[in-house]
């Protein structure tokens, strides 16, 4: 074993890079490996190559995966405020967009990224790139990590080893596996914000459409999870926003039934009245250009073919019947999912490590003395919008404050 170092972080991403920087600064030395010869890819990517940074709203409620108030006590350690102003300091100003989603004034990820490696450099963190690690364990009383390069030793061990989201960006669930072999159980880890592969032929004939739309995904004995947001037809099935937030809950369990309101904000006495209302005011319209005037034109002509209506139909002309399971159907389009895009179009990981397993107030491993787990291993993923990157970084200041040598 080479050496014995005070604070191994395993993994620099988001979280990886945050864990080191925050422990560099209260005076630890600190080593980051990582398996990428290059730093930083998922960070490049993400927010479409702008890095949505954080959020200016977020709650609990905004997390899925472990107990809300072990997510809230991490994410008021650090909260959104303490983001801005951590970015600011670095040289990267925040500004906010829609959905409170805040972006870099640069409009560039890879400004975030350089601007992190610049501050784990002033503070004198070392990175080993190209470094995989292979195994964490206990040899004569203290950590060990084993890794494609030599063994080191270590006081403590970050894990900030991600998910299984990209795995070609070098999260491809090895962290997982390192923290079975130190104790540690996982919660089955599913895709997650990850775009969704629809039955049929209804979609494909869209692809490139986009509309507000309300999706609702019904399991068993369980109240429906509603997703208010922009939907994008694609050749293979659903994307955007609402898509990907639901798929997670999808994912969980695939006898779920998904449906769309693609009338979002109408209930079905509102929209009745509002076609009773089209019917009366522009009596000879014909029914698909009346739906075009509440859905994009394609998609109101799919809609009425595939329930087998006469598109040309006179607004005055359509029979009651007809016009209530028009409303039934446009409030619950059904989305026959059949699968998701899988892990490598996937934006995180639902699942990991569960919260249980550690301490809150130190993000200590409750089963490996001196090990500590930050970012998305842990059971725990936010929706769109800015969200996982302020789990990312709440978390690793949680643990890089941990107290003690
Ligand atoms: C396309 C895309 C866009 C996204 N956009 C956004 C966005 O705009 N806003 C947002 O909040 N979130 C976004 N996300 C999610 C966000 O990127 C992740 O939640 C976040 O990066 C997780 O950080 P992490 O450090 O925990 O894990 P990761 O970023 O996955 O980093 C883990 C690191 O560990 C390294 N590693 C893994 N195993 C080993 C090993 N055995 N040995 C050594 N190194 C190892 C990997 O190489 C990697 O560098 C996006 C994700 C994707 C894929």
């Amino acid at each position: 074993m080479s050496e014995t170092l005070d604070v191994a972080v395993v993994g620099a991403g988001a979280a990886g890079l945050a864990t080191a920087i925050f422990a560099a600064r209260r005076g630890r030395s600190v080593v980051a490996f990582d398996g990428a010869t290059k730093l930083g890819a998922k960070i490049l990517v993400s927010g479409g190559g702008r890095c949505n940074v954080t959020n200016a709203r977020v709650v609990p409620g905004d997390f899925r995966g472990g107990s809300s108030n072990v997510v809230r006590q991490i994410l008021d350690a650090f909260p959104v405020g303490r983001t801005v102003a951590f970015f600011r300091e670095i040289g990267v100003p925040l500004h906010e967009e829609e959905d409170g989603k805040l972006f870099p004034d640069s409009n560039s990820a890879r400004t975030v990224l350089e601007a992190l490696v610049r501050e784990a450099g002033r503070t004198g963190v070392r990175f080993l790139t190209g470094h995989r690690v292979s195994g964490v364990g206990i040899a004569d009383g203290r950590l060990r990590v084993e890794t494609s390069r030599g063994a080191f030793g270590a006081r403590r061990v970050v894990l900030a080893t991600g998910g299984m989201s990209v795995p070609k960006s070098g999260s491809d669930g090895t962290g997982y596996r390192l923290a079975v072999a130190l104790g540690h159980t996982i919660v089955p880890p599913v895709p997650a914000l990850v775009p969704l592969v629809l039955e049929g032929d209804f979609h494909a004939p869209l692809s490139g459409i986009a509309q507000p739309v309300e999706i609702a995904v019904r399991s068993e004995g369980s109240k429906p999870v509603r997703v208010r947001g922009a939907m994008l037809w694609t050749h293979f099935g659903v994307s955007g926003p609402a898509a990907l937030d639901v798929s997670r809950f999808w994912l969980r369990d695939r006898s779920a039934r998904v449906t769309a309101n693609l009338l979002p904000g109408l209930d079905f006495a509102s929209a009745e009245k509002g076609l009773v209302g089209l019917a009366r005011e522009q009596p000879r319209s014909q029914l698909r250009n009346a739906l075009a005037t509440l859905l994009p034109a394609q998609v109101a002509a799919a809609v009425v073919a595939k329930l087998g209506l006469r598109g040309e139909t006179p607004m005055s002309h359509l029979p009651r019947e007809d016009r209530r399971a028009l409303v039934r159907s446009l409030l619950e389009w059904p989305l026959p999912v059949r699968d998701s895009r899988g892990y490598d179009y996937a934006e995180v990981t639902a699942g990991g490590v569960p919260l249980t397993e550690i301490e809150p107030r130190t993000l200590a491993s409750r089963r490996c003395p001196g090990l500590y787990l930050v970012g998305e291993i842990l059971d725990v993923d936010g929706r769109i919008g800015g969200f996982n990157f302020q789990w990312a970084w709440s978390s690793a200041w949680v643990a890089a404050s941990a107290p003690g040598r």
